[in-house]
């Protein structure tokens, strides 16, 4: 299998190396270099995208894939971003700031300190990197390896990709690739016409997977990096009416309103603070008003409506949820409550133990009609969001 395809937690590294670009807003367009025969049939996820994608052959060397896909990039492209599709890890933070950088500077490569202390050798292994020999160095030839001199951790970093160039720079560069000479990135190219190549702080989970050893460790990686689910919002809505008579007093929103009628009820009649009890037991489905207060208990003659608010927060809770925020609109013909609505919305929500923008309290009228517009009764509706905390 190549090794492009090897599956990191059931989906495919290119798979998800794509994924990083089709996803990142800067991408216009993206173009995959392939083994030969991979390029021929790829797979669907690079057929069918929402941005453009092109699938071409690689060459024998890194340097001509690259050059090779560089050939087909859209001659109005400001920026080339290069990334190894073998780095499915790379965030889209990391991403942007190696096309700021390079947008400023011209060449930019994400790379990570040194951690461990770096020697320069002398013997076998040394002069194997010369005659292109790679990989894990023979062992056996180890035995005649000597340390020439202890390079300053400081000075040392490793790179990565992805590396980003203004189109000309990485233009240039590549042509300056001479045939027979391996360049190990395309930094090293623009480094090698004198151009400065910037350091973007790479990503440690930013790793290469390159043989079926680095599975187990790109699938913790993979885990780890997965979304958390969604927190969920729960919406619920609630209504309330009471019939206004004289001799009582108007409460609307644990606020009293000065009337010479108000609402006929075993509690105290408020209908902000039942709509909004309602609205928050829909939410979490523990059914209504009547069901936690019934009118038929003695506790709750004349309670308080914020008394019934506070309670509907406890049960709330208990259900594994606090209130995002309420909506309530108090339909009432007179009188004007205006001017009281600020102090039931600090009322509300000193209760709801939220922040006063959090709860909404409109007046309306119902036009003259019906028995709330011909002012027998008092209604309210509401809307309550609960969310997890
Ligand atoms: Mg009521």
């Amino acid at each position: 299998m190549p090794k492009q395809l090897l599956l990191v937690d059931g989906r495919p590294i290119l798979e998800r190396s794509i994924a990083l670009f089709v996803e990142h807003p800067a991408i216009d367009e993206i173009i995959v270099a392939l083994p030969p025969d991979l390029a021929e049939d790829p797979p669907a996820y690079l057929v069918a995208n929402s941005k453009p994608i092109r699938v071409i052959r690689g060459g024998m060397r890194r340097q001509d894939s690259v050059a090779n896909a560089f050939a087909e990039v859209d001659p109005r492209c400001e920026l080339v971003v290069v990334h190894d599709a073998a780095r499915p890890f790379a965030t889209a933070d990391l991403v942007s700031r190696t096309i700021a950088a390079a947008a400023e500077c011209g060449a930019a490569v994400a790379a990570i300190r040194a951690r461990d202390t770096v020697k320069r050798v002398q013997g076998p292994a040394e002069a194997g990197r010369h005659d292109g020999s790679q990989g894990p160095a023979e062992a056996g030839r180890h035995a005649d390896v000597t340390v020439t001199e202890t390079i300053p951790r400081e000075t040392i970093y490793l790179a990565q990709t992805p590396q980003a160039f203004q189109r000309g720079v990485l233009r240039d560069a590549l042509a300056l690739a001479e045939p027979g000479s391996e360049a190990t990135d395309e930094a090293a190219l623009a480094e090698r016409m004198g151009h400065p190549v910037r350091i973007v702080e790479g990503e440690p989970s930013n790793i290469k997977i390159t043989t079926p050893d680095d599975v187990p460790s790109a699938e913790l990686i993979a885990r780890r990096s997965q979304p958390k689910p969604a927190r969920t919002g729960r919406a619920g809505t609630g209504y309330d009416l009471h019939r206004l008579v004289p001799g009582r007093r108007l409460m609307i929103g644990g606020v009293e309103i000065p009337s010479d009628r108000g609402p006929l009820g075993h509690s105290d009649g408020d209908v902000v603070c039942h709509a909004v009890v309602d609205a928050m037991l829909g939410a979490v489905g523990l059914g209504d008003i009547g069901r936690h207060f019934p009118d038929t208990d003695p506790h709750w003659k004349d309670a308080a409506g914020l008394d019934l608010l506070a309670r509907a927060v406890e049960l709330v809770r208990a259900g594994g949820f606090e209130v995002g925020n309420v909506d309530v609109t108090v339909v009432l013909e007179a009188p004007k409550i205006k001017a009281f609505v600020d102090p039931m919305r600090a009322a509300m929500a000193g209760t709801l133990g939220i922040a006063v923008d959090r709860v909404s309290i409109k007046g309306k009228t119902n036009e003259g009609v019906d028995a709330v517009g011909r002012g027998e009764a008092i209604a309210a509706h509401a809307i309550a969001l609960l969310r997890q905390p």
